[in-house]
């Protein structure tokens, strides 16, 4: 453990950067939108305009944008907040597209503006759930799917099986997870799919019994099974996640043992690669057709595993002082660590509340930080996030114990700690200016910052 360079003290009081976007939310006390990006600043504010939510309306802005906007985010985001706000979400995806903020707010966001900034939205406890991330139903015939029909005007009856089927069709959607849901059953769409996959956390829906022929292809329907992916083409960064690789990888495994279909690019082929009657290229050059393949090859099983961990942290905290840890660790799996998807979750139980949880800073109690950037097989991911010093009437040493969790996956190893000496705060001030906590080792400035930051907090409790 090495000891903190620096100390990212600043809190409300200072007026800008993390947790300043603070919105406390009616009915509790939690941060529900927070991070250093000025997009969480934005949604808080046109959510008090709107009367609606902030997390919600980050959440909807997170599902249509992946907070990157083509025209001036506040009109953006104001146009999002009055269809929120009317009920009226027929432009944004309707019925489904509520879905998919219900599913975003319930799993928590920890997503990054086009300038890298951090938007923090707190994860919504769903009542009744056990993790906040939904169940998955059985679909018709693949277990890993939810049923949800297509429209029986949307495609051809048949008594397709094994011999029947020898190609399998990728394609993006060109439009949300839930738009294209909502199309497919839709009579007068008159296009459909076998299966469509959630970009966020690669969840399945089934639309078309595999038997039958779904219209995906114009002219290459007949003897194909249709994957549809939420996505642009021409943005493939954001959409086409790993975990949405892997969900669909492990279908397409399963798709190609159950038919005999060779686990190869060729018979498993892009919509702009199969004959076709029609201009559309999908899923485009971005989709990573080596790591599809080599995941299908896998069976889809996405293999985590970290290794070389190393935590900057302070030695010594003051009780109710922040401080920033900095986490590294070597991707020593197969599949990348994602920015949706790939976090530092509290072990020791797993899943525990952490009482170095700063609001507004973390996804969750239980959830300190996601992956700083997509982090490829081989390289190092960083993990960073604040701490507080918890409240405590004497010096307290604490040991709190954290892994690395594929959200909706896996927990993968090794654990690591964060041991920490907690020193009350009437000491602590004294502290602060001469020695141990680490927080002056910048300088006059670093401490300043420091009362700053008890001065804020404070004054929050009050
Ligand atoms: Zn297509």
């Amino acid at each position: 453990m090495i000891r903190a360079a620096a100390i990212a003290c600043v809190g409300c009081a200072m007026g800008s950067g993390l947790g300043c976007a603070v919105d406390h939310g009616a009915a509790t006390s939690r941060i529900a939108v927070g991070g250093d990006s000025p997009l969480a600043a934005l949604f808080v504010r046109v959510a008090e305009d709107a009367g609606i939510p902030s997390d919600e309306l980050a959440a909807a802005s997170w599902a249509s944008t992946r907070f990157r906007f083509a025209t001036d985010p506040e009109d953006a985001v104001r146009a999002e907040a009055e269809s929120l706000r009317s009920g009226d979400l027929a432009l944004l995806g309707g019925d489904g597209f509520r879905r998919d903020v219900d599913a975003a707010l319930a799993r928590g966001i920890s997503g990054r503006d086009a300038d890298g900034r951090k938007v923090i939205v707190t994860r919504r406890q769903a009542a009744g759930s056990t993790n906040g991330l939904g169940q998955i139903e059985q679909g018709l015939d693949y277990t890993g799917a939810t049923w949800v029909a297509a429209s029986t005007s949307n495609y051809q009856v048949a008594s397709r099986g094994v011999g029947d089927i020898d190609h399998i069709v990728i394609h993006d959607t060109e439009g949300s997870f839930s738009g294209s849901v909502s199309w497919f059953q839709d009579p007068t769409a008159q296009v459909s799919a076998h299966y469509i996959v959630r970009s966020s956390d690669g969840h399945l829906d089934q639309m078309v019994a595999e038997k039958n022929v779904a219209w995906h292809d114009k002219c290459f329907n007949t003897n194909t099974i249709g994957i549809e992916h939420e996505g642009y083409e021409a943005s493939p960064q954001l959409w086409y996640t790993e975990t949405m690789y892997e969900k669909s990888a492990a279908l397409t495994s399963y798709l190609a043992d159950k038919y005999g279909i060779a686990k190869e690019h060729g018979p498993i082929l892009g919509h702009g690669e199969a004959p076709d009657c029609s201009d559309h290229t999908d899923p485009g050059a971005g989709w990573n057709w080596d790591h599809y393949i080599e995941l299908v090859k896998a069976g889809g099983a996405g293999q985590y595993l970290a290794g070389d961990i190393t935590v900057d942290a302070p030695a010594t905290i003051v009780a109710g002082e922040l401080a920033t840890v900095t986490v590294t660790a070597v991707n020593h799996g197969t599949s990348a660590w994602d920015l949706d998807a790939t976090r530092v979750g509290t072990q020791g139980p797993q899943d525990r509340a952490s009482q170095l949880y700063v609001a507004g800073d973390w996804i969750a109690p239980n959830r300190a930080a996601a992956v700083d950037a997509p982090t490829a097989p081989g390289a190092t991911g960083t993990f960073t996030f604040q701490i507080v010093g918890p409240a405590v009437t004497e010096p307290t040493a604490i040991d709190e114990v954290f892994e690395l969790v594929e959200e909706g996956g896996a927990w993968f190893g090794p654990t690591f700690d964060l041991a920490i000496q907690v020193v009350p705060a009437e000491a602590g001030s004294d502290a602060t200016m001469t020695d141990h906590s680490g927080c002056n080792a910048t300088g006059d400035g670093a401490g300043a910052l420091v009362l700053l930051a008890l001065a804020g907090l404070r004054r929050r409790r009050r």
